[in-house]
C-alpha cells in the first residue's frame, strides 16, 4: 500500500514510504497527535472543510497552533490526491504532532509550549474498516471488556492518537472471531469504536450515543440523510443491552461509510441480515456521493491560490 499515493511533510511533497518523522517528536514517544481523515471517491472530496474545521478545533483542543489556514490545508490535501494518482478513491490524513522540544537541544528543560510541531499529510488508496463484501451481509462486532478512556482525560471530540483502548477492544473482537468492537463509556454506557461511531435503530428510531466519542462527520450526515428516509435521530446515553436488543444497528465512518451490524456478542440483529433502515441509508450514501452532494472536485483545489 505504501508504494501508491503521495504524502506532504516538512513543507514538501515525497512518496508515502519516504515520509518520515523523527524519534524525538512527542508524536511518536508520548502519541501527542491530533488529526483528521476525509475520502474522496471517484474525484471528489467528502465534506472537505467539516474536516478541516474539525482538524482545527482539535488542533486549538490540545493547545497546538497549526501553521496551514483553511485555504492552505485544502490546496495540501488536493495536491496529496493529484501528485499521489489516487483521485479515484482516496483516504486522506492530515495530522498536526507536538513535535521535538525546542529546548531540548539546548539544555534538556522540556518545554511543551515551545515544540517544532509537525505537519503532516498524505492521501493513499480508500481503507475500509469493513470491505464491501462484508458490509453487504452485515458485520459482527462485539462489546468490548476495554472502556473507553475517559473524556476527562482524553477528549475524544479532538480527533486523537490515544488508541490504546481502542486497539485493545480491537484485538478483543479479533480473538473473538468478529469483525471488530464497540466500546462503552468508563461508567458503561455505549460510546463509539475503534474509527467509527455505532448507531441502532428500535421501532423505526435511530440512536446514537452522545458522549465519550468522536463526533463523527458520518454520523453527522448520518442525521441529514436520516429525514430523506422519513427516520428521526435521538442521541442519548445507552447501556450495551439496547444495542442487543435493537431492531438493526450501523456503524458509519468516513472509512467504510455505513455498515450494516447482523450480530452484537451472541446476538443475531434484524434476522442476521442488514436491517432495512440501515441498507437503505448505506445505498443513499453513496449513490448521494456519486452524484456530487456535498462534494469538492480535485481539480478546483489544485487550482486554489
Ligand atoms: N470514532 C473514532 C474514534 C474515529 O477514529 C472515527 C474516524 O476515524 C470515527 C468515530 C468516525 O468519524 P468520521 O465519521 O468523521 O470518520
Amino acid at each position: 500500500m505504501l508504494d501508491k499515493g503521495m504524502a506532504f511533510i516538512d513543507g514538501a511533497y515525497v512518496e508515502p514510504s519516504n515520509a518520515k518523522i523523527s524519534i524525538f517528536d512527542l508524536g511518536f514517544t508520548k502519541s501527542d497527535v491530533v488529526y483528521d481523515v476525509t475520502s474522496v471517491w471517484k474525484g471528489l472530496f467528502f465534506r472537505i472543510d467539516d474536516h478541516i474545521e474539525r482538524f482545527l478545533a482539535s488542533c486549538e483542543g490540545v493547545g497546538m497552533r497549526c501553521p496551514y489556514g483553511p485555504g492552505e490545508i485544502r490546496r495540501i490535501l488536493g495536491n496529496c490526491v493529484h501528485r499521489g494518482d489516487v483521485a479515484d478513491n482516496a483516504y486522506v490524513e492530515v495530522a498536526l504532532t507536538r513535535g521535538a522540544y525546542k529546548s531540548y537541544i539546548d539544555d534538556f528543560t522540556p518545554d511543551l509550549r515551545d515544540t517544532h510541531v509537525n505537519f503532516i499529510a498524505f492521501a493513499i488508496p480508500y481503507v475500509w474498516i469493513a470491505p464491501p463484501e462484508a458490509q453487504a451481509t452485515g458485520i459482527d462486532i462485539i462489546i468490548a471488556k476495554t472502556r473507553r478512556i475517559p473524556d476527562e482525560s482524553v477528549d475524544a471530540r479532538f480527533k486523537n492518537f490515544h488508541w490504546g483502548d481502542l486497539t485493545r477492544a480491537r484485538i478483543e473482537a479479533t480473538d473473538a472471531g468478529a469483525h471488530n468492537a464497540v466500546l462503552c463509556t468508563p461508567d458503561g454506557y455505549l460510546a463509539e469504536g475503534p474509527g467509527f461511531n455505532i448507531f441502532f435503530v428500535k421501532d423505526g428510531v435511530l440512536h446514537t450515543p452522545k458522549r465519550n466519542m468522536l463526533e463523527g462527520i458520518t454520523r453527522r450526515t448520518v442525521g441529514d440523510l436520516a429525514g430523506e428516509i422519513d427516520a428521526s435521530v435521538v442521541t442519548g446515553d445507552y447501556l450495551p443491552e439496547a444495542l442487543l436488543e435493537a431492531d438493526e444497528a450501523f456503524a458509519c465512518s468516513t472509512a467504510g461509510g455505513i455498515m450494516p451490524v447482523v450480530k452484537v456478542d451472541d446476538r443475531i440483529i434484524s434476522n442476521g441480515k442488514p436491517g432495512e433502515l440501515s441498507a437503505a441509508l448505506r445505498r443513499l450514501y453513496w449513490r448521494k456521493r456519486e452524484a456530487g452532494w456535498l462534494g469538492v472536485p480535485i481539480a478546483d483545489l489544485i487550482a486554489e491560490s
